[in-house]
């Protein structure tokens, strides 16, 4: 497969300026750090032929845009630390045209659509957190995770429109998804940050528990 992760797919409306004023970067920063500690974002010369790998994002309040949100910008996976320059406001989506529109002093993550869809979808969602992690990905099905088409790749309309159809037909449990056709992307969303990386953290556990 030679999908590789980083290049923006959808068309992007973007104002470059100075970093977001945004005082909740430092709580995101705290769970972006955990799991790259875990290895489930990042960069790393021999995965995915050194691309960054992994973002995550919060909705915020933005003149009235009941979906805006900051993410984590494109390609800020070698990063250990980031601050507020590193992360991208979202403003609007339309993902049936496949546009996004964003601002801040970095381009948003090629996967900001994904995002954007789950929070249009999800008034609760606060919080939405896409990781690599190929002992999740690999065992999908075993923890009974709904699965994205495999012939759907990341970053799409397609996968966008995907993860809206899972959403709609009921995930089978919780609220992860592992997408099939993107290598070891798995995402989850929740009504904090923190109940979105629990989540991840509890899968990953009821994963060790199962091979002891
Ligand atoms: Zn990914």
């Amino acid at each position: 497969m030679s999908e590789t992760e980083g290049v923006i797919k959808f068309q992007l409306d973007f104002k470059r300026g100075g970093a977001l004023d945004y005082a909740q970067i430092e709580r995101i920063e705290l769970w972006r750090q955990r799991l790259m500690r875990l290895g489930l974002i990042g960069q790393d010369d021999k995965r995915y032929e050194g691309l960054g790998f992994g973002n995550i994002s919060h909705r915020v309040n933005y003149s009235g845009v009941s979906h805006a949100f900051v993410i984590t910008g494109t390609q800020t996976g070698q990063l250990q630390q980031m601050d507020a320059e590193h992360y991208a406001l979202v403003t609007d989506c339309d993902p049936q045209r496949n546009r996004l529109q964003a601002q801040g002093a970095v381009k948003p993550s090629s996967e900001a659509m994904t995002h954007a869809v789950i929070y249009r979808k999800l008034p609760q969602v606060e919080a939405v957190i896409h990781i690599h992690s190929p002992e999740l990905w690999r065992h999908a099905q075993q923890l009974g995770l709904a699965v994205t088409n495999p012939a759907v790749e990341y970053g799409t309309p397609q996968m966008a429109t995907e993860i809206e159809r899972l959403i709609d037909a009921g995930l089978p449990r919780g609220h992860t998804i592992s997408m099939g056709g993107h290598e070891d992307g798995v995402i989850t969303w929740g009504e904090s940050l923190h109940a979105a990386g629990n989540e991840i953290l509890m899968l990953l556990g009821e994963l060790q528990s199962r091979a002891q």
